[in-house]
């Protein structure tokens, strides 16, 4: 398969770092920028878009996080659990995602990323002092002049395939009944991609990975990962099982089991804006119908 479209890393605007390190710049970009408004679950909108803020309408206590440009426009976010709008104007990424233009899903999947890193460290884990948000909310900086990078946590996700083009799909215990999905982990320190990949197919489903192919990635701000994407080849299908702890259930699928198995209501695949779903689309066929039963089922 080639590097997969993913709905998730469609984002368009120059993050511009020559205005975050310039106080000045970053002062003036606010008073004329776009700005949308993250409440720590949700983001404000209005029908099927971002609501678009403007300065002089930002009141409370929040923080502001520049988050690039597009032409002459610049973007922020604002983040604050204080409301600007009703209760029902909110919602979730989730939510919303399959709706938004590629400018909107690449502003909110950086704001809501960096928002939810910010949340958590108001201490510096050097000396234990607070820290405050500098170079325009992209970092964080304590008295002391320790800095702080936003976290991004790696994770790999492996679409498994035999050398009969069948793919293997796994149920986590804390999934619903009937949702499968591909195989997924996140990197360990000291490890690299492709021994994650290795490593975390060979402990969930039992079979050994014997060829490796990259397929893209994609930012998953849940709260703060990176999926990287992989389909393996496998020559032991007999050796498939799962792992009894994460994994509880295993199945392989060629297409037309695949389809069928939707059909009859025994499979649901994973949401429309998950790598896992464009994965299996991708290898059911890119040019065939959409498969249908996308519903997410987390809020
Ligand atoms: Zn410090």
């Amino acid at each position: 398969m080639k590097i997969l479209d993913l709905p998730l890393s469609r984002s368009t605007v120059d993050r511009a770092a020559h205005i975050r390190n310039d106080v000045a710049a970053v002062e003036a970009a606010w008073h004329r920028a776009e700005i949308i408004h993250f409440d720590g679950v949700g983001f404000l909108t209005t029908g099927s878009s971002l609501r678009i803020l403007r300065a002089d309408q930002i009141t409370g206590v929040g923080e502001r996080v520049f988050l690039g440009m597009q032409g002459d426009t610049s973007y922020f976010l604002w983040c604050s659990e204080e409301k600007l709008g009703s209760e029902e104007e909110y919602k979730t990424l989730r939510e919303i995602s399959s709706e938004l233009t590629s400018l909107e899903i690449g502003l909110a999947v950086h704001g809501q990323a960096v928002a939810l890193w910010h949340h958590k460290h108001p201490i510096c884990a050097v000396c234990g002092l607070p820290t405050d948000p500098a170079l325009g909310g992209a970092i964080r900086r304590c008295s002391e002049g320790h800095e702080h990078y936003p976290r991004t946590d790696p994770a790999i996700i492996v679409l498994v395939k035999d050398k009969d083009d069948r793919i293997l799909l796994g149920r986590q215990a804390v999934w619903p009944e009937f949702r499968f999905s591909t195989f997924a982990g996140f990197v360990e320190a000291g490890e690299s991609f492709e021994q994650c990949v290795i490593r975390e197919v060979l402990e969930e489903s039992g079979v050994t990975v014997a060829d490796i192919h990259y397929l893209g990635s994609q930012p998953w701000p849940f709260p703060q990962s990176l999926m990287i994407a992989f389909e393996a080849t496998i020559q032991d299908p007999e050796n498939a099982r799962p792992d009894g702890e994460e994994i509880v259930e295993i199945r392989w699928f060629d297409r037309d089991g695949l389809y069928a198995a939707i059909m009859e209501g025994t499979l649901l695949l994973p949401p429309s804006i998950s790598v896992a779903r464009a994965m299996i689309q991708a290898w059911y066929g890119v040019d065939r119908p959409a498969l249908p039963g996308a519903e997410t089922w987390r809020p």
